[in-house]
């Protein structure tokens, strides 16, 4: 039987673990092995990105969704939540304000809200792929659309999409997604990738009902799908939702998922979340710490952003653009790392180019 030392150092030399493996380790990791992770995790990440940490503008440009996930604070039964959409001349206004700002990619990201069709989308990332070309990178995470709309986004000079798996587990998704299905959200990912696009799935930490086998589930289905970028945030109840009153994901077992990723999908990017940040004050340094290598500060007019709420006390709501750039900067450094302002392909993406 390997010991837990043996376990972590497998993961750190070979970049596998079994199922068996991690779900021991989740059930039973220690505050001192949980350290000995972390600093597995940061070294890897060092050999893969240096010191450099990129930065995604982020723009929530519509609260307005047709799904209803269980914990979502924008579900479309909320009735509470006051609604908003930016305009595409609003959304390119972000976009000019980031730029300045030194933002080389920008993130679109919405509810599901089909008032933004095909052809707005389309025209859309194609002016902002020429008013700063060559130079930015434009994700999209708009949630779940036809391949063929995928298929058209790309062609107008979308590079990325995000869209996370959730959680692997079927039953738990099935539970979590009234208004979904589990196969179509892989599906989408998996089109997503024949596509093109460099994509970002991940999962949230601490979901009700969720077992250290269905985390396992996570890191072994992400290694199968080897996507550019992972989001692992930990789950947070909002008052509004039918989750309201469970407990939500803890710091602890959210910086261990982050490290395991980082072990077992050693070239993916994976942000510092503003999940994190909202869940303790330096959360997204500790995820730097622990393997994190992407934050993104979000460029969202001041006056929508607290409308923006999938969960409650999120960060950030009264900042401005320039605050949380100059702000995310400092953190960065308070790490001895380093703000790197370029596109920020992940390296399997370039080593396909
Ligand atoms: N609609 C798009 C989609 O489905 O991919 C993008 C927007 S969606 C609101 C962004 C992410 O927020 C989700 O993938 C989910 O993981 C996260 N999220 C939503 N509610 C949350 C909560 N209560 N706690 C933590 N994360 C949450």
């Amino acid at each position: 039987m390997n010991t837990k030392h043996d376990l972590l150092d497998k993961a750190f030399q070979t970049n596998h673990l079994t199922k068996e493996e991690i779900t021991v380790l989740l059930e039973t990791i220690t505050p001192e092995e949980r350290e000995i992770l972390y600093s597995k995790a940061l070294k890897t990440k060092q050999a893969y990105y240096g010191d450099k940490v990129y930065l995604r503008g982020l723009i929530e440009f519509s609260n307005i969704c047709r799904q209803d996930c269980l914990y979502c604070g924008i579900r479309a039964s909320n009735a509470k939540v006051e609604r908003y959409r930016l305009t595409p001349g609003e959304i390119l206004a972000c976009c000019d304000k980031g730029y300045e700002l030194g933002y080389r990619t920008f993130v679109l990201q919405s509810g599901e809200d089909l008032w933004y069709t095909d052809e707005m989308l389309s025209a859309l990332v194609h002016e902002i792929k020429r008013r700063y070309y060559p130079e930015v990178a434009v994700t999209l995470s708009i949630g779940e659309r036809s391949v063929e709309t995928y298929q058209s986004l790309f062609v107008s000079g979308a590079d990325r999409f995000l869209m996370r798996h959730e959680t692997a587990s079927q039953e738990l998704y099935e539970k979590l997604h009234p208004t979904m299905r589990f196969e179509d959200r892989r599906a989408c990912l998996a089109a997503l990738k024949k596509i093109g696009y460099q994509v970002g799935a991940g999962f949230m930490v601490g979901l009700p009902g969720q077992t250290p086998a269905d985390l396992a589930e996570d890191l072994h289905y992400l290694k199968e799908l080897h996507p550019d970028m992972i989001g692992i945030g930990p789950f947070i109840p909002h008052s509004q939702t039918p989750l309201g009153t469970e407990k939500g994901g803890t710091i602890e077992n959210t910086l261990v998922m982050v490290a395991l990723a980082r072990l077992l999908i050693p070239d993916s990017h994976i942000p510092a979340t503003t999940a994190l940040g909202t869940l303790h004050p330096q959360g997204r340094e500790m995820a730097l710490q622990a393997g994190a290598n992407v934050v993104m500060p979000i460029i969202t007019p001041s006056t929508v952003r607290k409308q923006y709420a999938l969960y409650e006390n999120k960060i950030c709501g009264d900042d401005h653009p320039e605050d949380c750039r100059y702000c995310i900067e400092r953190r960065i450094q308070s790490v001895g790392l380093k703000v790197d302002l370029g596109k920020g392909d992940s390296l399997q993406f370039i080593s396909n180019m």
